[in-house]
């Protein structure tokens, strides 16, 4: 398969350039340049398997000529340990995809787990190192550092706020050791995120090093994530009703696999775009104007994005034309207080415990079914609630259960490397005695 960037549909890359290069050096975002459509026998058939049978049947379909099904059926078998299981809340309207079986608790884990293999296989054919640069806001880091531990010719260094990612987000980053280092900013997710770009763009450092990015502009993170869509079709297809998807989204990298899904044929009937208070798209999709914004804090704070990296990737998708996209796709937003009631909500009318960005996900479901009551609906459980254990026990009055493997994490002792918030002091620590 080769990839194409949006700002020059007529030059292609190869799969390995698209993956190690994460960005186009125009600006523009990875695209593939021509998505299969097996038909929907295909998907009714492969919708059955677990995760892994699934993204092997994917997989060989968009790689064979890049890598032999046997050395797909290992890579995938190794990221993908873990399945995505759909739970039904009520008789058969209202099912929940949970994405947070994962190592790291969060539907991350899918891209970042996929995303690894797949670099760990090109470098090791080419003999090369890759530094992977990574700012985080809490989710993303967790699923990188655990995704990329281990995996020969990569160093990550990832970039978080200090005090301001859970203790259990910051465990996640700073105890694993090996191939990763975590370095401790003194300064906000913004402040991280500025640095990584001046770095990208250092040509010093680009000369020394091969930089690449971990995060949803990399096609290659969107690509598996598509899988639990089909999975999760597999799960309810046996209501007999129009599949509508409800995603909780910040980047929209999430929305954007669910399209691309589609757009090989998985029989999806409608997708919802549920944010927080960041609602630009939203917005958009009501009044056709697109007004990014400075993000706005809320309590789904790994959705706090007010200009979505993603965004023209997914107006790509629809051809840039307004009315496809609207005709495919509706976008709510709540309010935190919102959020809190949908929380207290599904835990009294179900006993079933949703983190804030679930809740999105089903409040945006609630509020597409109200004038589309035959339809079936799916909402993306995005995060484990213990990952939020502070909040969620203090909006629920209840004491949720950390699952094993993070608690285990919480005994390990913490490693991390505290800097300014300067792109200087990022310099320094990745090439010594340079600034
Ligand atoms: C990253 C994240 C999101 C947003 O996903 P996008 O692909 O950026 O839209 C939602 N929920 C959680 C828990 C996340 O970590």
């Amino acid at each position: 398969m080769k990839f194409y960037s949006t700002q020059n549909p007529s030059k292609l890359v190869s799969m390995e350039e698209a993956l190690l290069r994460s960005m186009p050096a125009d600006r523009g975002l990875y695209m593939p340049a021509t998505i299969p459509t097996p038909g929907a026998a295909f998907f009714d058939k492969i919708s059955d398997g677990s995760l892994a049978d699934i993204a092997y049947e994917i997989s060989k379909l968009l790689f064979s000529s890049e890598i032999s099904a046997d050395k797909l059926k290992a890579l995938v078998d190794h990221a993908f340990p873990f399945d995505t299981p759909v739970v039904a809340l009520d008789r058969g309207k209202t099912h929940v995809l949970e994405l947070f079986h994962g190592p790291s608790q969060a539907f991350k884990d899918v891209g970042a787990r996929y995303m690894a293999a797949m670099m760990g296989y090109f470098l090791e054919q080419s003999n090369r190192e890759v530094h992977i640069l990574v700012a985080t806001s809490g989710d993303t880091g967790g699923a990188v550092a655990m995704g990329f531990l281990g995996v020969p010719g990569i160093k990550v260094t990832i970039l978080y706020p200090s005090g301001r990612v859970s203790d259990l987000q910051e465990k996640q980053l700073t105890t694993l050791g090996q191939n990763i280092t975590a370095l401790e900013v003194d300064g906000s997710f913004d402040d991280c995120q500025a640095m990584v770009k001046a770095a990208f763009a250092d040509e010093e450092l680009n000369q020394a090093y091969n930089l690449a990015s971990a995060n949803s502009i990399n096609i290659f993170r969107l690509i598996p994530q598509g899988f639990y869509y089909v999975r999760a079709y597999g799960q309810v297809k046996k209501c007999g009703k129009p599949v509508v998807f409800s995603t909780p989204s910040g980047n929209f990298g999430n929305l954007s696999a669910g399209v691309l899904a589609q757009r090989m044929g998985l029989p999806v009937n409608h997708f919802v775009a549920a944010t927080n208070k960041n609602r630009v798209v939203p917005t958009y999709l009501q009044s056709g104007n697109y007004e990014p914004h400075a993000s706005i804090e809320t309590i789904s704070n790994a959705m706090d994005v007010g200009n979505p990296s993603n965004f023209v990737r997914l107006t790509h998708l629809f051809g840039d034309n307004y009315d496809s996209l609207k005709e495919k796709v509706s976008g709510y937003w709540f309010d935190d207080e919102q959020t809190k009631a949908a929380m207290q909500e599904v835990y009294q009318q179900y006993g079933y415990i949703m983190c804030p960005h679930t809740a999105i996900g089903y409040l945006g479901w609630q509020s597409y079914q109200q004038a589309n009551s035959d339809k079936c609906g799916i909402l993306l459980s995005t995060a484990h609630p213990a990952k939020f254990k502070d909040l969620v026990d203090d909006i629920l009055e209840t004491n949720v259960e950390i699952p094993a493997a993070l608690a285990s994490l919480m005994n390990r002792e913490k490693h991390s490397i505290q800097i300014p918030a300067h792109f200087d002091a990022l310099k320094e620590y990745l090439m010594p005695a340079t600034v």
